[in-house]
């Protein structure tokens, strides 16, 4: 009989990974994990919050996701808490908390992890969504750009995503920036009634934030807006230009777009997006860049950094569309079927054995007759099947059937795991 009690659904923005479909999680992260190692990236594990200064401080008063979308609370001991909206100042808080930096440079480390921000849901964008995320310090060259990339498009490769279009842009360093600061402001100034009250806060504070504002008037307003490429300094000028031969040199294809800024205040130089280029608002995949100020901004020594995010919830989305393939899910070696009392208690002999051999073997926890226990077999998609009445528990043996093409063998079940995994152990 149903409960009265009223159900609890799961909150806006959140999704469930159910049993059935958790495999093509379990892929892309296992995929995504392998191929990140290959470059030397080991995983660093973090906190799920944090202190909110670490994100205001971090990421910046001015951007979206610090002053509109963080879910922060105040503890019992009324401190200010934060559910981690991102990974990059969560691991330069880690890496200077235990002085990694004093080793070897540079200092790679990648996570996997649920990050939270208070949007609205839509196709793409939930409130709490999954990362993959790579960090690199202490490497100031446009190589670290280069090899940066070139994890990101190497991931994309190994789950069989092709497309995607690569945007590269340079927003600069401290030295040229604040010329172009003041172009923004200029040019924002004259086209302020088309700004949104958010923009209109940002022009004195960082003008660089409308440029990236979700609204329709300011979006269209920026369009016209000065670009920081005829701003960049030499140094910038140069840096950007090996970037981009580098790439070119790998083969990676890139193509510049000179509006992209990144949501985030910490990013210098080389900012990139990889963007799905079929239809559908929530396109862009990944998003990284350098953020050469940002460890000292948390109280470190200057030290350069450059990094990426890659939304694994887009991702699947992407290789829906793309079709690219997943490999199927995993189905039982084998399911034994009793027929009660002694039968059964052979049954789930037989299936430790086989377990131990590592092998997946069912048995029924069901007290369910043998046709129903073969219809269950037959649903469950096992491999093969045995069924073990009264006569195969006096020979301890009997027949397994291979449910392929109904292909059956006798074998003594003492030697059935090893039978088994001559057949299926890889
Ligand atoms: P957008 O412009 O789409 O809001 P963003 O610039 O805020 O993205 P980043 O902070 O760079 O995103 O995060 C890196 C990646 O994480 C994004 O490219 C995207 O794939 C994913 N991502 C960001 N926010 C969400 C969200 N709310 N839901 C699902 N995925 C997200
Ligand atoms: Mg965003």
């Amino acid at each position: 009989m149903e409960s009265m009690a009223e159900k609890i659904t799961a909150q806006k923005g959140t999704k469930d990974v159910l049993p059935a479909e958790s495999y093509r999680w379990q892929y892309i992260e296992q995929a995504l994990r392998s191929t990140v190692e290959l470059f030397g990236y080991k995983e660093i594990r973090l906190p799920t919050f944090e202190a909110t200064e670490l994100f205001s401080r971090g990421v910046g008063e001015t951007t979206d996701v610090v002053g509109k979308e963080m879910y922060t609370f105040n503890d019992k001991g009324n401190r200010s808490i934060t559910l981690r909206p991102e990974g990059t100042a969560n691991t330069v808080r880690a890496i200077l908390e235990h002085g990694l930096l004093a080793e070897a440079l540079p200092v790679k480390a990648y996570y996997l992890q649920s990050c939270f921000r208070y949007e609205k849901p839509q196709s793409g964008r939930l409130r709490e969504f999954h990362q993959l995320g790579i960090e690199m310090f202490g490497a100031a060259g446009p190589d670290a750009d280069v090899q940066t990339i070139a994890v990101a498009a190497a991931c994309l490769k190994k789950v069989g995503v092709h497309s995607v279009r690569l945007e590269i842009n340079s927003i600069g360093c401290p030295n040229c920036r604040p010329a172009y600061h003041q172009a923004l402001k200029a040019y924002f100034n004259m086209h302020l009634d088309q700004l949104c009250d958010t923009c209109k806060d940002r022009l004195d504070r960082n003008p660089l934030r409308i440029l990236d504002c979700k609204c329709p008037s300011c979006a269209q307003v920026a369009k016209n807006a000065p670009l920081m490429r005829d701003f960049l300094c030499q140094d910038c000028r140069d840096h950007f230009e090996q970037v981009k031969q580098g790439l070119t040199n790998l083969s990676i294809e890139w193509v510049e777009n000179p509006t992209i800024v990144r949501g985030l205040d910490y990013y210098s130089k080389t900012v990139f997006e990889f963007v799905h280029t079929g239809a559908g608002a929530q396109g862009t995949v990944c998003g990284g860049g350098r953020y050469d100020g940002l460890v000292e901004q948390l109280g470190g020594k200057p030290t350069p950094g450059i990094g990426f995010g890659m939304g694994l919830e887009r991702l699947l989305m992407v290789m829906e569309a793309e079709q690219a393939p997943i490999p199927a899910d995993r189905v039982p070696d084998i399911y034994l079927c009793d027929m009660g009392g002694e039968s059964k208690m052979l049954c789930q002999r037989i299936a430790a054995a086989v377990r131990s051999a590592g092998l997946w073997a069912e048995c029924d926890v069901m007290g369910r007759g043998l046709k129903p226990q073969m219809k269950y077999a037959n649903k469950i998609g096992a491999k093969y099947t045995a069924v073990i009445g009264e006569n195969e528990v006096n020979a301890g043996a009997g027949k397994i059937k291979r449910m392929e093409d109904g292909a059956e063998e006798l074998v003594a079940y003492d030697q059935l795991a090893g039978w088994l995994c001559q057949r299926l152990c890889k």
